[in-house]
């Protein structure tokens, strides 16, 4: 028997199908969502109310209408966010980006996972709790739909034991209905980060058949929202999530994590007794959204929602003694001992986290509207013509923003009696990039080599300050 299987044991038979079974493994074996039997066990958390409550009603509000209205937003003409995959072009507040700037995404994971490391290291699983999707979504808004169609916690588990009559189908249907239509909302939402606006609209104007694989993604996702966040729920952070696995390596005994104070608690007893502070209700149990008992310590199974914090402090405060009987609280603090704020993990990981994000933050603030990269052509290095060495380039330019650019290519340096298929200027379509072979043909240079400084401009005409430089070796057989 588990925590929650304790805390039910009014309401619930000894196993699922009202029969004695022995129990297959022994009850510390068992993850907290299995029966001892080895089925699953839904959790039915309590309602709750408190201070950490109230913070994460507003934060999932913020978060739930950012997404909302993500897609909506464009400044200059330009979506804020829009990952347009088939066309590989990222627009990221107004900037463009493609394939060429994958080290932007690179330092932005590796930045984002260190500060992640980091912030795990000092508050324990608080990403989980306050701005992971899966909370954001079940917590803000299926679970305040299945409460609304289906009661609060007790009526819950009275109705699920009960026989299914016309009420209990039609509040079924209801809330399933509610379910598939906020997870479509939800997959739109999510479409709308990949495809433009304009298509979308146009693709709604014309019906699924004209963009059938827009269309089946928009359908999987409703599906894949409806399984999880219907079904599916705690499980995907206990038995899927790495994240909540890397916790015993992420925190360690400084660590805000989410604690019950045994010294102060323990022994358990009626309120009124001379025992601890803990009067055994049960509350920090029930209000549990993956069904775990948080006096038996910190586990993998705790999302760190602070239920528990605001259950218990409710409890404290009918009771008029101290709230935090369950709290933020080192385990060091706990032993009786001073909690170290500093620690080499927290240097390593800021560091490592700081970098990253400098790093794409440089990246991103030197990013241009177009890209431009000259290399050799493939093959041979040089080709001699008589007393002349000839050298071939491949010119890439690639516009990156979402209106036409003209660009022109100039030599700054040709040497005496060089020749070159330079300049070039052309105008790129939005989006664009290009290929042109560029050819340098002179007398061979006397070291074996010599520099080539070439310049773009975003002009058809060579004019005005270039906007990059790009270099290049003229080379030939040593003389
Ligand atoms: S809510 Fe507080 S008092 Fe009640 S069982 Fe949990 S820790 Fe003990
Ligand atoms: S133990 Fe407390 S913080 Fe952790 S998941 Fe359960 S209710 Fe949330």
């Amino acid at each position: 028997m588990n925590a929650q299987d304790r805390a039910n044991k009014d309401l619930k038979p000894s196993s699922h199908d009202g029969k004695k079974h022995l129990p297959l493994l022994e009850p510390e074996e068992i993850i907290s969502s299995l029966g001892s039997d080895g089925r699953r066990r839904k959790p039915q958390p309590a309602d709750v109310k408190g201070r950490f409550h109230s913070a994460r009603r507003i934060l999932f509000s913020v978060l739930l209408l950012v997404l909302a209205a993500l897609p909506f937003i464009r400044v200059g003409g330009q979506p804020v966010l829009l990952l347009n995959v088939p066309a590989r072009q990222f627009t990221v507040l107004t900037k463009s980006f493609g394939p060429e700037d994958a080290f932007l995404a690179f330092f932005l994971l590796t930045g984002g996972a260190f500060l992640l490391a980091l912030v795990t290291s000092l508050w324990g699983r608080v990403f989980c709790g306050f701005t992971c999707p899966q909370t954001v979504f079940l917590d803000g808004i299926y679970r305040p739909i299945e409460r609304l169609f289906e009661g609060p916690r007790e009526q819950r588990i009275r109705r699920d034991k009960a026989p299914l009559g016309p009420s209990g189908i039609a509040r079924k249907t209801g809330k399933h209905l509610a379910f598939l239509l906020v997870s479509t909302w939800l997959a739109h939402s999510l479409v709308f980060l990949f495809v433009p606006m304009e298509r979308a609209w146009t693709m709604f104007a014309a019906g699924p058949a004209a963009e059938p694989a827009i269309f089946g993604w928009a359908l999987v996702l409703t599906l894949i929202g409806y399984f999880n966040f219907g079904y599916f729920r705690e499980q995907l952070c206990l038995v899927v999530c790495p994240y909540g696995r890397l916790q015993g390596a992420l925190v360690d005994d400084d660590t805000l994590v989410i604690a019950y104070d045994t010294t102060r608690g323990e022994p358990r007893g009626k309120a009124g007794s001379t025992k601890g502070d803990c009067v055994d209700c049960k509350r920090c149990v029930v209000v549990c959204p993956t069904g775990i008992d948080i006096r038996n310590g910190l586990q993998l199974d705790c999302v760190g929602c602070t239920a528990c914090i605001d259950a218990c402090d409710e409890v404290m405060d009918k009771l008029s003694r101290p709230k935090g009987l369950i709290r933020f609280e080192s385990d060091r603090v706990l032993r009786g001992g001073v909690r170290k704020f500093w620690r080499p993990r927290l240097l390593i990981y800021g560091v490592l986290g700081t970098l990253g994000a400098v790093a794409a933050t440089l990246a991103f603030s030197s990013s241009r509207d177009f890209e431009a990269h000259v290399l050799r052509q493939k093959g041979a290095p040089y080709v001699l013509e008589g007393d002349d060495v000839r050298n071939t380039f491949v010119l890439h330019l690639i516009n990156k923003q979402a209106e036409p650019r003209d660009l022109s290519v100039c030599l700054d340096n040709p040497a005496e009696g060089m020749t070159t298929t330079l300049p070039l200027s052309l105008s790129l379509a939005a989006r664009e990039g290009r290929e042109m072979i560029v050819v340098f043909k002179g007398p061979i240079p006397r070291e074996g080599h010599s520099g080539l400084q070439l310049s773009v401009y975003e002009s058809l005409d060579c004019q005005g300050k270039p906007s990059q430089q790009l270099k290049a070796e003229f080379i030939g057989p040593r003389q």
